[in-house]
């Protein structure tokens, strides 16, 4: 078998943006606000350290708020060769908003990602991985053509609006691939940290299983302000070296695989 066995690193740099997105309030709550700071402060830089030893190329998703905040930081993750995307503007779930309200977070958020990389962005993730029903003629209408939202394959494939294809493809992501099911606490009562090693065994396992699966490939969600965390980011080591040691694996920005994708 001599196909190369793609591997997609996506990152969210969420910021503040899910906190503002909950409440406008939220701006008056300064720790609250701390942790998306800690992105800039410590996380980013340590991150990126990792994607560079390993000459990695990753894509990152910025809400609109974030690239306003941060537009030399966003600027430079392009200037190191990683892919830039739009992430909404205030982190909002399209499904809970108005067709206007759906249609200015998308539209805001990429014009912001625009503003700080000097290129309009056409790669999406929804702030919430859900789609609302205006969601595909949105993104067609602002010249998107890469999403990385859905559950349903194991492979890249090209969305369809009335049984045609369109110039939009998906490159599906799963909850298991991700690091905030294991590392997200929030604070709530009851919530169990995972460790590192936890999350390392599952994403393991599932390369394992795909990367014998032809025309698969592994897409892995991380979130600067889980990931990048000491301890964690040893583990990501790991995980990227264990990736690394296998001859078929080509690391490729979302938008270099979809531009294989027929
Ligand atoms: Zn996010």
């Amino acid at each position: 078998m001599t196909e190369h066995f793609p591997v997609c690193i996506g990152i969210d740099v969420d910021g503040a943006a899910p906190a503002l997105g909950r409440s406008p309030e939220n701006a008056k709550r300064p720790v609250m606000l701390s942790e998306g700071a800690f992105e800039f402060h410590e996380g980013l830089p340590l991150l990126l350290a990792v994607l560079s030893e390993f000459e990695i190329p990753a894509s990152f998703y910025v809400p609109g708020i974030v690239a306003e905040k941060y537009p030399e930081a966003i600027g430079n993750l392009q200037r190191r060769g990683h892919e830039i995307g739009s992430h909404g503007y205030a982190h909002r779930s399209p499904p809970l908003l108005t067709p206007e309200e759906e249609k200015s977070e998308l539209v805001r958020g990429i014009d912001a990602v625009e503003a700080a990389i000097g290129k309009r962005p056409t790669l999406w993730r929804s702030p919430a991985w859900e789609w609302s029903e205006r969601t595909l003629q949105l993104l067609l209408d602002e010249g998107v053509n890469v999403s990385a939202n859905f559950h349903d394959r194991l492979r890249p494939y090209r969305h369809l609006q009335n049984g045609k294809p369109v110039p939009l493809v998906e490159l599906p992501v799963q909850w298991h691939l991700a690091d905030n099911p294991f590392f997200f606490h929030g604070g709530q009562p009851g919530r169990v940290i995972r460790t590192a090693q936890d999350a390392q065994t599952v994403w393991q396992d599932e390369f394992d299983g795909l990367y014998n699966i032809p025309g698969t490939f592994y897409h892995l969600t991380l979130h600067v302000n889980l990931i990048a965390h000491p301890g964690r980011l040893r583990m990501l080591e790991r995980h990227l070296s264990y990736l690394k040691s296998h001859d078929r694996v080509r690391f490729m920005t979302a938008s270099e695989l979809a531009d294989t994708v027929a």
